[in-house]
């Protein structure tokens, strides 16, 4: 593995207290970090590094999943760390980070690989981008690598005009776009179990499979993030991104390769045949929601419009139902339901693929199959099958199960920030999902500007609007596993 610098733009906020350098953390413990590196955190307000790197040893002792047994592991990291104040419109400021990054490469004697990792607000992307070419840091005589958080445009208009302004200073295959749904070990299970199971290898497909629908339900309301989310609402949030990343992961075909950019044309194909919504035909296939005042997990909570920073009028979506149609060969005539939504009765998120039943006189099938992945917060597998009661002879649903709780699972950033300095990109957006994804969602996000589609409310601790309920039903289904 290549030696090389990491800078950590927003090196003082929550996720890199939460999450950047836990995980990097975990990465050294298990020898997967390269064999010298340095990294170099950035804030606004000054600091020394010792004092910064008693602030990055707090949050490994808050946050990791894992210590050494003694201290001389976690010494040995914050060695490596060093900060520098900087803010993202200040030119004086890259000029200074440039030297830092240069002397410690020099001292380590390390070649100029440089990952640069854009942990800051939205707005800073671009100006952060264009900064780091002009101030000459992107101009190394190793490789450089931009990693970027979500959210990626509002519109498809403006993540284009994002990605153009990335462009300028690197490349689309320097650029690591963090869905991190993709980091999740059971997303990243989903082409083994596709692909490595000849039973489901055969089954995957309209001739075996009568829908699929997949969840992602959330307990919480919008907590502290009411300012961003009553601009976002669940389509731009979850929809655009993590949940058509799912469907993208379910529905693709095997690549010809097990590398990035197979995969990647893969994915983006499903997306090609995803049949599109246009305006009038949202409100046939789509469900939006807000939740009302309600019972969750036992104790009363406000409705979405009596949140602290939530406008009292919001027309914002907390909850999406959806049906989608993949127009290929493969998946011609089976629906996709989609659905997420805040304030529901549980935290998860799954997939649940349901098989048709194939009776006939004798063996009626009573129950389908079903496969039912869970991705968050738990991890396993059952596959629901009919059998015979050994008591009383009845047929009777079974479970086959799998779960992974109980390992010591990576969280999704050590497998992100790890593929990422690989340069391995499998697992990142590619700029081709983001724009179709977002073409796909266009026409949503203008029906609903028009006030097209009626904002259905729903009690919280509910699972949604009964819209949402009908939208399986017009098929014949109806979802699984709601509690
Ligand atoms: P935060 O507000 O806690 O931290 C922001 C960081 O940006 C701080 O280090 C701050 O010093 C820096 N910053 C602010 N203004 C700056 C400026 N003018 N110049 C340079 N640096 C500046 O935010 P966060 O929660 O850490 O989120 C960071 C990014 O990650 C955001 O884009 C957010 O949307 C995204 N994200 C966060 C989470 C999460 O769980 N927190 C999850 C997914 C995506």
């Amino acid at each position: 593995m290549d030696t090389m610098t990491f800078v950590l733009f927003g090196g003082t906020g929550d996720l890199a207290k939460r999450k950047i350098y836990p995980a990097l953390y975990n990465l050294f413990l298990e020898e997967k970090m390269p064999s010298t590196f340095s990294i170099i955190g950035l804030g606004r307000n000054e600091s020394t590094d010792k004092d910064f790197q008693e602030s990055v040893e707090n949050s490994i002792r808050t946050f990791s999943r894992r210590l050494s047994d003694n201290g001389s592991k976690i010494e040995q990291f914050l060695t490596t760390i060093r900060y520098s104040k900087l803010d993202a419109r200040n030119k004086e400021d890259y000029q200074r980070l440039l030297q830092l990054v240069k002397d410690r490469e020099e001292e380590l004697n390390i070649p100029e690989n440089r990952l640069f990792y854009l942990s800051v607000a939205p707005e800073f992307f671009d100006v952060i981008a264009l900064n780091i070419k002009e101030s000459g840091l992107g101009t190394t005589n190793g490789w450089k690598r931009l990693i970027i958080e979500k959210p990626f445009g509002q519109d498809l208009k403006s993540a284009r005009l994002l990605n153009q302004n990335l462009n300028n200073a690197f490349k689309e295959d320097e650029i690591y776009r963090i869905d991190h749904y993709l980091g999740k070990p059971m997303v990243r299970n989903l082409e083994a179990l596709k692909f490595e199971n000849p039973v489901f290898q055969a089954l995957w497909s309209n001739r075996s499979i009568a829908n699929v629908q997949i969840t992602a339900s959330e307990t919480v309301g919008v907590e502290q993030r009411a300012g961003y989310y009553d601009q976002a609402g669940a389509i731009r949030d979850m929809f655009q991104n993590h949940m058509l990343q799912l469907l993208m992961m379910t529905a693709m075909h095997a690549p010809k390769q097990k590398d990035a950019n197979e995969i990647r044309a893969e994915k983006r194909k499903v997306l090609e045949a995803l049949r599109p919504l246009n305006k009038d035909e949202v409100g046939k296939n789509l469900v939006r929601g807000q939740y009302e005042a309600g019972l969750v997990n036992n104790k009363n909570v406000p409705g979405y419009r009596d949140e602290p920073g939530v406008r009292k009028d919001s027309q914002t979506d907390t909850f999406i139902a959806a049906r989608l149609w993949i127009d290929n060969q493969d998946w011609a005539g089976v629906p996709f339901y989609i659905r997420t939504g805040k304030k529901m009765p549980e935290k998860s998120t799954r997939i649940v693929v349901e098989f048709k039943r194939n009776h006939n006189d004798i063996y009626l099938n009573k129950d389908p199959n079903l496969l039912v992945i869970e991705i968050n917060p738990n991890e396993s597998v059952s596959l629901i099958l009919n059998s015979k009661n050994p008591v009383n002879g009845e047929l009777e649903p079974i479970n086959a199960d799998y779960a992974s709780s109980q390992l010591d699972v990576p969280d999704g950033y050590e497998l992100l920030i790890y593929d990422a300095i690989r340069g391995d990109s499998r697992f990142f957006a590619h700029w081709n999902e983001v724009e179709l994804s977002w073409k796909w969602v266009q026409p949503i996000l203008e029906a609903f500007d028009e006030e097209q589609i009626p904002l259905h409310g729903y009690t919280a601790g509910s699972n949604g609007p009964d819209a949402a309920n009908r939208l399986l039903e017009e098929d014949g289904f109806s979802w699984w596993l709601d509690k």
